[in-house]
C-alpha cells in the first residue's frame, strides 16, 4: 500500500479514539468549522508528499461530523483522475472545486478553512516578548541554529513558512552521516521533535516578509510577517533555503499541475506508460529521467548545455536505458498544451536555430533552485544569485544578522552541509550577543527620561 499505509493505520487508531499528535488548540479549531464540507484527494502511492494531506484531511473528518473525505488512487481511478484533468498529486478538491495541489499540513489546510485564523495568529505573535535569537526557515540549517542557541540557555524562537524546508520533497537520503539511509519527511519530523525538545518557540507556516536592521550593536531586529505581525530580537538567523527554479517558457505556468510538474516521485506514476520530457541535464535532471524511465513509455531529456553535467555514473546509466533520448544544445522556448494540458514541448537547436516539436504529455523541469532571500532585496548583501554574502564564521553585513544554508553564498547545498552551518552561524550569534549591550527597552526608557 506504499506510503499510504501509514495514513490508513493512523485514520483506524484515530476512529478507535487513539489521540492524534497535534496540538489541543489544533483539535478545537477543528471542532469548532461549523459548515459541511466534502474533501476528495487524489494521491499516488509512490508520492511521499501525499500522505500528510490524506492524514490531514481524514483527520478533519474523524473529528468534525459535518466533515466527509474520500480519498482516491488517482492510478486505479483513470477515468476519474482524466475526466477531472488531475495531473500532478496531492490534489485537494473541496466541495467538487479544487482547493489545492502539492503538499499541505493540517495548520496550512485550516488555515484556509477558517479565515479568521491569520488575525488571531497575527496578534499572538505580536503579543511575543522580544527573542535573544530568532532563526528565519525550518530546514536543516534553521533547526541545527535553533538546538544549538537553546542549549545555551537563551531564549530562542523559530519562524518558518514551511517546517522541514526542501527535506519534505526529497524521497532517498543517503548521505547524512550516521544516517544510512532514510527519506525527507522522516528527517523533517526528527528536526521538528529536535527542535521542540529544546523548548524552541517554533512558529510554523509564517513568512516573513522584512527584516529591519538594527542601528548598533545589540539593538533590536525587527522582524515582519506577511499575517501583519511583528518580532523583535537581538539576533538573527536567516536560512530560508531555496527553491525550484522555473524555466520561464511559455506555457510553464499555465500547464503546472496539468502537466508541467517538479517532482518525479510524486508525479511519476500518473504518467504511466506516456511520453514526457525532463528539462536539465545535471544530477537532478538526469535522476529524474532514470526514475522516470521506469514509469513512463519515452524520456525526452532536454539540455540546454552541449553535454550532460551530471555525475559521469549516473549519465552511463541514462545512455544504457532504451526509452530515452537526450536532447544536447537544447533550448526549451515552449511548452505546449491543448486549452487544458501539456502535449508538448518546443526546442530551438541552438547551433542550427532550427525548432523541434517533441509531442508528449508531461514536462518534468529539473534546472536546479533559487534561493529565498527576496524579501531581503536592498536590505542585505546578496550576490549576483541572490544568496546572502557571508563569511566563515556566518557573519553578513548587518549587526546581529546571521546566515546559513542554501540561502548563503556556502558553497555545495546539502542537507549536512547546510545543518553545520546552521550550528556555526548560532555559535557566531550567542558570541555577538555575549559582547553586544542589551538593547535598553521602551520601559527602561522611559524610567530613564523620568529620572533625567
Ligand atoms: C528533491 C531534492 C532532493 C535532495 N536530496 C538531497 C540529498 O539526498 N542529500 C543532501 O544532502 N541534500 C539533498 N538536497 C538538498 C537539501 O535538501 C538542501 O541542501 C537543504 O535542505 C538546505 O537546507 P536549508 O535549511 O538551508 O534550506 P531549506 O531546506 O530550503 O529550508 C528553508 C526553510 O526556510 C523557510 N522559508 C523560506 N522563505 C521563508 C520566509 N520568507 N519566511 C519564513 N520562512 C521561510 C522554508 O519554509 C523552510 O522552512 C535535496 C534537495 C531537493 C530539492
Amino acid at each position: 500500500m506504499g506510503h499510504e499505509f501509514t495514513s490508513l493505520v493512523l485514520a483506524l487508531l484515530w476512529t478507535g479514539g487513539h489521540p492524534p499528535k497535534v496540538e489541543a488548540e489544533v483539535i478545537e479549531q477543528i471542532k469548532s468549522l461549523d459548515t459541511p464540507m466534502k474533501f476528495e484527494v487524489y494521491m499516488s502511492l509512490s508520492c511521499h508528499n501525499c500522505p500528510d494531506v490524506v492524514q490531514a484531511a481524514s483527520l478533519l473528518s474523524i473529528l468534525n461530523p459535518l466533515i466527509e473525505t474520500v480519498v482516491v488512487d488517482g492510478s486505479l481511478f483513470q477515468a476519474e483522475v482524466n475526466a477531472r484533468q488531475v495531473m500532478a498529486v496531492p490534489m485537494v478538491y473541496l466541495n467538487d472545486q479544487v482547493m489545492g495541489s502539492g503538499r499541505m499540513s493540517l495548520e496550512e489546510m485550516l488555515s484556509k478553512l477558517d479565515t479568521r485564523s491569520d488575525e488571531r495568529e497575527a496578534r499572538k505573535l505580536s503579543e511575543k516578548d522580544p527573542f535573544d535569537m530568532l532563526v528565519i526557515g525550518g530546514g536543516p540549517a534553521g533547526s541545527a541554529a535553533a538546538v544549538y542557541a537553546a542549549r545555551k540557555g537563551i531564549r530562542v524562537g523559530l519562524a518558518a513558512e514551511r517546517f522541514g524546508g526542501q527535506l519534505n520533497d526529497t524521497m532517498a537520503i543517503e548521505n547524512y552521516i550516521s544516517v544510512l539511509e532514510t527519506d525527507g519527511p522522516t528527517m523533517a519530523a526528527s528536526l521538528e521533535a529536535q527542535v521542540r525538545h529544546y523548548e524552541v518557540d517554533v512558529m510554523n507556516m509564517q513568512r516573513v516578509q522584512r527584516l529591519v536592521p538594527a542601528e548598533n550593536p545589540g539593538d533590536y531586529i525587527e522582524v515582519e510577517m506577511t499575517n501583519g505581525a511583528s518580532l523583535k530580537a537581538r539576533s538573527v538567523v536567516v536560512s530560508t533555503g531555496a527553491r525550484w527554479r522555473n524555466v520561464n517558457v511559455p506555457g510553464e505556468e499555465q500547464y503546472k499541475n496539468k502537466g508541467v510538474a517538479y517532482c518525479p516521485h510524486c508525479d511519476g506514476p500518473l504518467f504511466k506508460g506516456k511520453r514526457v520530457s525532463v528539462i536539465g541535464g545535471g544530477n537532478s535532471g538526469v535522476e529524474a529521467a532514470i526514475d522516470l524511465a521506469g514509469v513512463v513509455q519515452h524520456v525526452d531529456l532536454v539540455e540546454f548545455a552541449d553535454a550532460l553535467k551530471a555525475d559521469a555514473v549516473l549519465v552511463s546509466k541514462l545512455k544504457s536505458l532504451p526509452n530515452v533520448s537526450i536532447h544536447l544544445n537544447a533550448q526549451t522556448t515552449e511548452i505546449t498544451g491543448d486549452g487544458l494540458k501539456v502535449n508538448g514541448l518546443i526546442y530551438k537547436h541552438r547551433s542550427t536555430g532550427e525548432s523541434h516539436h517533441l509531442a508528449l504529455e508531461g514536462v518534468f523541469v529539473q534546472i536546479g533552485l533559487v534561493p529565498n532571500t527576496e524579501f531581503l532585496k536592498g536590505t542585505i548583501e546578496l550576490s549576483r544569485f541572490g544568496e546572502i554574502v557571508i563569511d566563515p564564521k556566518c557573519h553578513t553585513n548587518l549587526h546581529g544578522v546571521f546566515a546559513a544554508g542554501d540561502a548563503s553564498t556556502v558553497p555545495y547545498k546539502q542537507i549536512v552541509i547546510a545543518a553545520g552551518e546552521g550550528a556555526k552561524a548560532a555559535l557566531s550569534a550567542f558570541d555577538y550577543l555575549i559582547r553586544s549591550p542589551s538593547p535598553v527597552s521602551d520601559e527602561e526608557s522611559n524610567l530613564a527620561e523620568l529620572s533625567d
